[in-house]
């Protein structure tokens, strides 16, 4: 049986980042990846926009990007819209999570792709993972393998409660860069929202990629009555319907998105890092740079708490230094969410509010 220091279930990008850190600080780490990671990567249903100051934080190609973005568009379904400037870029998470993993197997990490966790075991402090290929232990594992890991289902750590679950529909829609660049605009991604008649919680979204459009439909889980034939209404508005007129759908991926806590975060020297903890924003469902900086804290937070000898401390340390960096504000957004999805009247006022302030400027000044 191999042995390491630390094993890194997922390679998304909480998972690749992880592994990055452990093997940089001298660990021995294993990634464990079920999918292929093989040429193109995984796909990953997301919107994949992600924030300029990221794109520079991890020198990510500009080659690499899928569209710049200078704007959001916010459609109100009653007709109202709202814009937001603001640079981001738009990534194809293939393409992005490779690039992560890739780092952290220049740093040392070893990659296992195409092995899937089956079976999480603990003998005398020690984690035994078994997966369909092989068999591996450790004495820390990092579970970042999702919202649905397998990893902490086996390890039988309590589920996200419903309200804090968001199903989403996900299509990849080929179309030409003139469409885009006609119907949403070269450099503009659009949301859509509407609680009345439309999707009580959660929003629906167009974002244009280099010759795709990805089409999203995100509403809390136990709100859904008929997920397909809501995805449809979105579908069949004039604005969507007008973008999508000569695309040809690629591929079509239900996904879920957590937008509050896991009841734990850590046990035993396991961390849940990303969607695994459900480090998410509930507003906008913004994740990966969260699942980023958590797969860095739960190793900074292991060295920290091995250094000073107090290897009882490391779920203390990890959520304190989450809280300090972002998830405080994240605590605060999950109360907003609920005000703000109240009704429409509540939803508008954020939008317009939105316009012109970052949504952690609105919850944590209590403009809303
Ligand atoms: C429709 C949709 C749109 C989104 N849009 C955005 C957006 O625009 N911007 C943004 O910031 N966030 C967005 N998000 C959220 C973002 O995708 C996630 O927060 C992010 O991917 C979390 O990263 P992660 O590393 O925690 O997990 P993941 O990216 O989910 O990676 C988990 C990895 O674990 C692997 N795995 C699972 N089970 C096993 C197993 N048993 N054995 C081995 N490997 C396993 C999976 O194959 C996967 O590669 C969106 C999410 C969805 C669903």
């Amino acid at each position: 049986m191999k042995k390491y220091d630390v094993i890194v279930i997922g390679a998304g990008p909480g998972g690749s980042v992880a592994a990055k850190e452990a093997a940089e600080n001298g660990y021995s780490t294993c990634l464990i990846e079920k999918e292929s990671l093989a040429e193109k990567g995984r796909y990953k249903a997301c919107g994949g926009a992600i924030a300029w100051e990221l794109v520079e934080e991890i020198d990510y190609p500009e080659e690499k990007i899928a569209r710049v973005i200078e704007s959001l568009e916010l459609h109100h379904v009653d007709g109202e819209n709202y814009s937001k400037k603001g640079k981001g870029a738009v990534v194809w998470r293939s393409e992005f999570d490779k690039f992560l993993t890739d780092l952290a197997i220049s740093s040392g990490a070893e990659l296992r792709d195409q092995e899937k966790v089956i079976r999480v075991e603990r003998l005398n402090e020690i984690y035994q993972i078994t997966t369909d290929k092989d068999r591996y232990n450790a004495k820390y594992l990092i579970a970042a393998d999702g919202v649905t890991s397998t990893t902490l289902k086996l390890l039988k750590w309590p589920f996200f409660a419903k309200k804090d679950i968001i199903l989403t529909i996900t299509q990849e829609m080929k179309t030409t860069r003139d469409n885009i660049k006609q119907v949403l605009g070269d450099e503009t991604v659009h949301l859509f929202f509407g609680i009345e008649n439309f999707i009580p919680i959660g929003y629906a979204w167009l974002f244009p990629k280099r010759e795709m459009i990805t089409v999203g439909w995100g509403n809390q889980i136990n709100l859904v009555k008929n997920s397909r034939s809501e995805f449809r209404k979105f579908s069949s508005l004039p604005f969507v319907k007008n973008a999508l007129k000569n695309a040809k759908l690629e591929i079509f991926k239900p996904h879920l998105i957590p937008v509050g806590l896991r009841p734990k975060l850590y046990e035993d020297n396991v961390i849940a890092v990303g969607d695994a903890g459900g480090i998410v924003d509930p507003i906008s469902g913004k994740g990966i740079p969260y699942a980023m900086m958590s797969g860095q804290i739960a190793i900074e937070s292991i060295i920290q708490c091995e250094k000073k000898e107090k290897l009882d401390k490391i779920g203390i340390q990890y959520e304190r230094s989450l809280d300090k960096k972002f998830l405080r504000i994240l605590k605060a957004k999950r109360i907003a969410r609920d005000k703000i999805y109240q009704n429409d009247e509540s939803l508008k006022k954020f939008l317009s509010l939105w316009e012109n302030h970052r949504s952690s400027e609105i919850v944590m000044r209590k403009l809303i």
